[in-house]
């Protein structure tokens, strides 16, 4: 099972474990969007056992998010590169993939940039060692961005299954607010 907590403007906050759950019910900090699934969540939590499927609590009260720059970190680089190398295109599993320095750390390059960091094959990497790209006649697909402002879309590319839930809760959300422009929180939320 997996617990996604949104901030009470509905922005989605984490996936969150079961222990941490439980402290915030206890605490009653969340709420539960339907009566139906505080009492199966409860039952499951007596019994010890939490079945399948997807858990959406909100949060009580908003807690300001600060718009956070998230860290280059190899996890990181590989969502935003698509698991792809950013030299040639071949895709593969995080084991298979290496992240290089644009500019290599040997020469000056910075060691923790998201500039001068990308996803790489193995081949490609070798391939280039201590090298500029264009040395070795390789170049980048595209250029190395920050991620920023964008936690939602990392969040739902980390955990895709709780995507649905969150996007149907949306949606019924939205259909029983009257007609009004969402809030501001929900729009930056929404990746496109
Ligand atoms: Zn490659």
């Amino acid at each position: 099972m997996s617990v996604l907590l949104l901030n009470a403007s509905l922005q989605p906050l984490n996936v969150i474990s079961r222990r941490r759950l439980v402290v915030l019910l206890t605490r009653e900090r969340v709420a539960f969007f339907d009566e139906s699934a505080r009492a199966a969540v409860e039952a499951d939590l007596a019994r010890r056992c939490l079945g399948e499927g997807v858990i959406v609590v909100r949060l009580l009260r908003n807690i300001s998010v600060p718009r956070r720059l998230l860290r280059p970190n190899r996890r990181n680089l590989l969502v935003r590169d698509d698991f792809s190398c950013q030299y040639c295109g071949w895709q593969g599993s995080a084991m298979e993939l290496t992240i290089d320095h644009v500019v290599p750390v040997s020469r000056g390059g910075a060691p923790s940039t998201w500039e001068n960091q990308v996803v790489a094959c193995r081949r490609c990497n070798s391939r280039k060692a201590n090298h500029l790209a264009a040395e070795v006649h390789l170049h980048l697909r595209r250029a190395a961005r920050p991620v920023a402002h964008e936690y939602a879309h990392l969040l739902f590319l980390r955990h895709p299954e709780v995507r649905p839930a969150y996007e149907a809760l949306l949606q019924s959300t939205l259909l029983q607010t009257p007609p009004a422009a969402p809030p501001a929180a929900l729009r930056t939320a929404l990746p496109a």
